[in-house]
């Protein structure tokens, strides 16, 4: 059977977050309820196109997907474990933010199948997490996290974010220092990109400064050392784990494997043809008409692809694989441009695979600018 992973989208948030760009905004209980309805709908409605597949992951993101009763949690997971083929051992996470769920929650959550919870902490600094428009403090968060432990879960994420407003070098090492104390199994950090349109760049002047790149930079060393220090590795770009816990749903995404969307604005890939839901409300809820910008990617735009979201993984891109999947060498399609890049020293090459070197993570965004086609 082939491979799925499934992305299930809860656009629900207690409250919008200043930074926040995602679709997600706060609801009333009825909308929630209306919602799920139509969801489990197309869930339904979907599922005589994958017949062939097996779902290997599933990823409950948002918004805040923990803001569900744990009713339409598990309601959920039962459209998905009688509609279609899941794999036993299935990763199956779940997006919470601290605060939204109790322990009976959590344990209803693991009963129904969910192994994996990724949660939004952000900051351990209660005056950064204030500033962000976060609902939660650190006392919140630690609550949430033995609460989860409490109910069984054994693979957690906690999403960490730096060059906030006003923080300080000290300030995020403290943040990496209590988290890894905790010892989740996996820890995502990213940097903070004040996106046009959010309250915090309309009001940016009335905020403490960002950090500045040299202090930007020192984070990032930082980052790096104490994460590797205490046995997490950077398997890409921003995402470090322990040992095994790679997220696989997201390795999903960077190796191109068929993936459905479902909810308001999800996207989808399978075979390769790329679609996106609406993102009106309206219209979701209607069940008519989801998708939209449905696109064949090309032999070339699938090549693209390969290498550019290959190259997010240290791990980097099999020219074996590259091989066998398009029947072309990857010398042949992208010679010049490895060559160039593997001189400036931010490629490396083995046998088989060709990967970001350290220098090479900074520069990512031109060097996978290089791996697009005239087609
Ligand atoms: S919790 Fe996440 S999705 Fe919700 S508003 Fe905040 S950043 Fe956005």
């Amino acid at each position: 059977m082939k491979a799925l992973g499934v992305y299930i989208h809860i656009p629900f948030c207690v409250q919008k977050c200043r930074y926040c760009d995602f679709l997600s905004a706060p609801s009333t209980e009825e909308a929630r309820a209306e919602y799920l309805e139509a969801l489990k709908r197309e869930m339904i409605n979907e599922a005589s196109a994958y017949e062939e597949y097996e779902v290997k992951t599933v990823f409950f993101g948002g918004g805040t997907p923990s803001i569900l009763e744990a009713e339409q949690i598990r309601e959920c997971m039962e459209v998905l474990q009688s509609h279609y083929r899941l794999a036993a051992d299935a990763e199956i996470s779940m997006e919470m933010n601290p605060g939204t769920a109790s322990l009976e929650k959590l344990q209803v959550m693991r009963a129904s199948g969910i192994n994996r919870l990724s949660i939004g902490l952000q900051s351990t600094v209660d005056e950064e997490l204030r500033m962000l428009g976060r609902i939660h403090t650190y006392a919140d968060f630690e609550k949430t996290y033995y609460a989860a432990r409490e109910a069984g879960f054994t693979n957690i994420n906690v999403d960490l974010m730096s060059a906030i407003p006003g923080q300080s070098v000290e300030g995020w090492r403290k943040t990496l220092q209590r988290v890894v104390d905790l010892e989740p199994e996996h820890i995502s950090a990213y940097s903070l990109i004040i996106e046009e349109g959010t309250p915090l760049y309309e009001n940016i002047e009335s905020y403490p400064a960002i950090p500045s790149e040299e202090e930007d930079r020192i984070m990032y060393q930082d980052t790096k050392s104490l994460l590797k220090e205490h046995g997490y590795e950077r398997y890409e770009i921003s995402n470090y784990a322990k040992s095994g816990y790679e997220c696989k749903h997201n390795v999903v995404y960077w190796t191109r494997e068929n993936y459905a969307g479902f909810g308001l604005g999800a996207s989808s890939m399978v075979e390769n043809v790329r679609w996106k839901n609406t993102d009106d409300m309206k219209i979701y809820l209607g069940q008519q008409e989801l998708k939209e910008e449905v696109h064949e990617l090309s032999k070339s735009e699938c090549m693209e692809e390969f290498m550019y979201l290959g190259l997010r993984m240290m791990g980097g891109v099999s020219c074996r694989e590259f091989l066998n999947t398009f029947g072309v060498s990857m010398d042949e399609i992208y010679g010049d441009v490895l060559r160039h890049w593997k001189n400036m020293g931010v490629l490396w090459q083995d046998e088989d695979n060709v990967a970001l070197t350290d220098a090479g993570i900074d520069v990512s965004n031109q060097i996978f600018a290089d791996f697009l086609l005239d087609e």
